[in-house]
């Protein structure tokens, strides 16, 4: 295909490959075999007939539709055009000739006709026309027609695979073999959709997501743990330092990740806590077993900002208590790195915290013994183990303020421990949350100056345009300039097109107190703390995903005071939309907006995964193939336990499984020994 197709099918398949389009499956199915008298045709029917062309009457005005009359030897029949050039239709319909063609039949004034029908051929052409036409999702400047012709292109590539399932198991189920079944979900056979071909399909992807999570573990497991049994005076100092006590939630979670880091076995555990719930000091706390046993302990973030205020809120802590903190990200270049590169190695930082500029090479720990990642949901499997194959043994906690439901946990993290922050810190107030229709944006905005004069602090975020940073950030733009006008000149905007340090200085500038709103792109979704913002405006928020709106909240309502979030919407909004955005306003409980989301809109969308690398499903659906998945998670653990380097012949199948969901990092730790 052109480079033109190939970009428009990256943006729906997710890639120009073979397997992308072939993966791309059909949502229904026409049944074109009708092909009726002229006189019979019923409304809704879709029909493929042979007509002769009467007519052409265009369109006086460009609202107007263009018609072609046609008939057949009992009647006639209208096709319908908008927008069409009339040389063109001309050259497709031309008055006199006969043409096939087929579409969905109304009736307008007593009149059958087909608005734009989906296809028109000469007579002799009639078996392009398929009798039975799987439709595609499609996307703009993408027909279904291009994109069947792709899908038959694309299966022309497929060779016969060795069989990676469980041969008793496939037989149970009486599913097809992996070429069948994908010849089986473009090809169908009659209007039923193949169930059991789509199930194996399915199942696969679950199947080599599993095995990924299940290789990954196993090989961490195998690396025995350490050891970690401090007396506990550290933590004992830090507690007694804090100005609040620890909620039961994280004395709980602490007691779980020091059960973990005392046996010998490798810790890998997630602790699971919604914005607020306070990880960090649990994070704290948990370096601190490490520490007093003469271990390092690393700390990474995602976001050089996250980073660095990850940097800024625990040093004061831990230098309390004599311990040696630096800071290492992709910023820290020269003479300064190679100094804090000489300290991370020779064991004097004790705590280090950074970006994942902690994995590259150059970076050698003395001896770490923690390894923690925040907001884990940024990185990527193979990352997390990076980290800790940085040292021997190397306890592992992964931080996500995510509210994964139960069964997208599994996914993600295949049977990693989960400890839960399920109980927030107290004395928080309620967030008001209110939805408000973008025409009352000026009465609101008078609402919020008043709050400003009164030493409010407001966030704005700024809508999110179809994939592109480039019309976020117009949009992003225009909105600071009119606030600038509306609201003085202490408004500042922070996108992810700035260079670290320009996001920095403006985000210190609105922590700081000298800026009264911060308009942002989405870059401010993870971690950012300033508690004096009480205020948080979402434009469009129709377009987020319930639990980036929920994260996006829980950047106010972090200080005392009472904390306000305007979802700001553009209408009119659909049922479904409406529904949505109401779950906003009635619970805070970041589970439960996470079901909700699940079951409004489907697993795709509730974690943003597109963008987050996190788990992404194109075959299988999680909401409805639960038990596929538990499945797939028992059949993946047999696997590692009868052959752990899949050396079997099934093994080597598996391999190609892996290779198939480009799990192909899965498959370098097996042969990295
Ligand atoms: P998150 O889980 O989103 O990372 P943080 O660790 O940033 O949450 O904590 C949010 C805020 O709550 C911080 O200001 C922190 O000091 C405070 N905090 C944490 N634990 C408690 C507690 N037990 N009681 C009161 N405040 C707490
Ligand atoms: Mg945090």
């Amino acid at each position: 295909m052109g480079p033109k197709n190939a970009k428009l099918f990256e943006k729906l398949t997710g890639g120009p490959k073979v397997l992308d389009i072939l993966w791309h499956l059909p949502v229904d199915v026409v049944d074109r075999s009708a092909a009726p008298k002229l006189s019979d045709v019923k409304p809704g029917q879709v029909i493929t007939v042979e007509v002769t062309v009467d007519k052409h009457a265009p369109n006086q005005r460009k609202s107007q539709p263009y018609r072609v009359w046609c008939r057949d030897e009992s009647g006639e029949i209208n096709l319908v055009f908008f927008h069409m050039g009339k040389a063109w239709l001309e050259k497709m319909l031309p008055v006199g000739e006969k043409r096939v063609i087929s579409g969905r039949v109304e009736f307008y004034n007593g009149t059958p006709q087909i608005v734009h029908p989906d296809a028109v051929v000469k007579p002799e052409e009639r078996d392009e026309i398929e009798k039975l036409e799987p439709v595609y999702p499609l996307t703009q400047g993408l027909t279904n027609k291009i994109v069947r012709k792709a899908v038959k292109g694309a299966l022309g590539f497929i060779p016969t695979l060795p069989n990676w399932l469980d041969e008793a198991y496939k037989k149970r189920n009486q599913w097809p073999d992996w070429h069948e079944a994908i010849k089986a979900v473009h090809f169908e056979k009659d209007t039923d959709i193949p169930v059991k071909a789509r199930t194996r399909l399915a199942y696969d992807e679950l199947l080599a997501n599993q095995l990924t999570l299940a290789l990954v573990r196993s090989r961490m497991k195998k690396k025995s743990g350490r050891e970690f049994k401090p007396a506990g005076m550290l933590r004992e100092k830090l507690i007694k330092a804090l100005p609040f006590a620890l909620t039961g939630a994280q004395k709980r979670s602490l007691a779980e990740i020091d059960a973990d880091m005392e046996s010998p076995l490798k810790m890998l555990r997630l602790l699971q806590g919604d914005v607020g719930s306070g990880k960090t000091i649990v994070a704290a706390l948990a370096m601190l077993n490490a520490v007093e046993c003469g271990a390092q302990a690393a700390l990474m973030a995602p976001t050089e900002i996250l980073a660095r205020q990850h940097y800024e809120g625990l040093t004061p802590l831990l230098e309390g208590l004599g311990i040696r903190v630096i800071a290492l990200t992709g910023r820290d270049k020269g003479k300064e790195r190679e100094v804090k590169l000489q300290q991370i190695a020779n064991g004097a930082a004790q705590v280090v915290i950074g970006t994942h500029a902690l994995f590259q090479e150059s970076v050698e720990f003395a001896d770490l013994g923690l390894a923690i990642i925040d907001e884990q949901h940024r990185f990527g499997v193979h990352q997390r183990l990076e980290l800790s194959n940085k040292g021997k043994g190397t306890d592992v906690l992964v931080m996500t303020a995510t509210p994964i439901p139960r069964t997208l946990t599994l996914t993600a993290y295949g049977d990693m421990d989960v400890s839960r922050l399920d109980e927030k810190p107290p004395g928080r107030k309620p967030i008001d949350t209110r939805l408000i229709p973008i025409e009352k944006i000026e009465p609101m905005v008078e609402g919020l100056k008043r709050q400003i004069a009164n030493g409010d602090r407001v966030y704005w975020v700024c809508p999110l345009v179809e994939e592109s940073e480039k019309l976020d950030l117009a949009a992003a733009e225009e909105r600071y300039d009119i606030l600038k006008h509306w609201i003085g000149e202490r408004v500042g905007l922070i996108h992810g097109r700035l260079k670290p340090e320009e996001k920095d200085a403006v985000m210190q500038k609105f922590a700081k107190g000298d800026l009264d709103v911060l308009v942002a792109t989405t870059v401010i979704e993870v971690g950012v703390n300033v508690p004096e913002a009480t205020i948080m405006v979402i434009e469009h928020a129709e377009r987020f995903g319930l639990s980036q709106l929920h994260q996006l909240r829980g950047r106010v309502g972090r200080g005392g005071d009472k904390s306000y979030c305007f979802l700001l919407y553009t209408g009119p909004l659909g049922e479904t939309a409406r529904e949505r955005l109401s779950v906003m306003r009635e619970t805070e409980d970041g589970f439960l907006i996470a079901e909700r989301d699940l079951e409004l809109r489907g697993a795709g969308d509730i974690l943003g995964v597109k963008q987050s690398g996190l788990v992404f499903f194109r075959l299988a659906n999680i909401e409805g193939q639960g038990e596929l998945l538990a499945a797939a998670y028992d059949d993946a653990r047999l696997i590692i336990d009868k052959d752990p380097e899949l050396k079997s012949p099934r093994g080597e199948a598996l391999r190609t499984l892996l290779y198939l969901f480009e799990r192909d990092q899965a498959i370098r730790y097996l042969s990295s020994g």
